[in-house]
């Protein structure tokens, strides 16, 4: 008689998953050098530029941080103009380029994320569904009482 629960070690559930980064043109993350760097904002650089002389059509530029793709963390200065369209095409990069193992690895984690993302508002959908399904069926069941 087997006594223990057996174990057999296997981790196909948990198996490494591989990872392969095809760059193609569906990643959200454009890194195409004719569009603007996605951007977020740091404590120790935003604002209004006024360390350098820089100007792009619209006065000085704002001090901004790339956020996404294999640029990500690099400072530029960017149009001091919002994110609504009217901004210029003026950019400015304050750091050098990152290592090329650092841009593969930048991408990388950004379309690892891409993934997860997905996976979530997929899960949030099925979520949805089988709440609204409850939803439905308690109802029915009241009627049918
Ligand atoms: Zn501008």
């Amino acid at each position: 008689m087997s006594s223990s629960t057996t174990h057999t070690g296997d981790d196909s559930d948990k198996s490494v998953h591989t990872f392969t980064y095809s760059g193609d043109s569906s990643d959200y993350l454009s890194d195409s050098d004719n569009d603007l760097p996605p951007e977020t904002e740091e404590r120790l650089w935003r604002g209004i530029d006024r360390s350098t002389d820089e100007r792009c059509a619209h006065g000085r530029p704002r001090r901004k941080v790339c956020w996404g793709g294999r640029n990500t963390g690099r400072r530029f200065l960017g149009c001091r103009l919002e994110e609504d369209g009217n901004q210029c095409s003026y950019v400015k990069w304050i750091d050098a380029e990152w290592p090329e193992r650092v841009q593969v690895s930048f991408k990388k984690l950004w379309h690892q994320s891409n993934q997860f993302m997905r996976a979530r508002r997929h899960c949030s959908n099925e979520l949805r569904d089988a709440l609204a399904a409850k939803v439905n069926m308690e109802q029915r069941l009241k009627k049918s009482e």
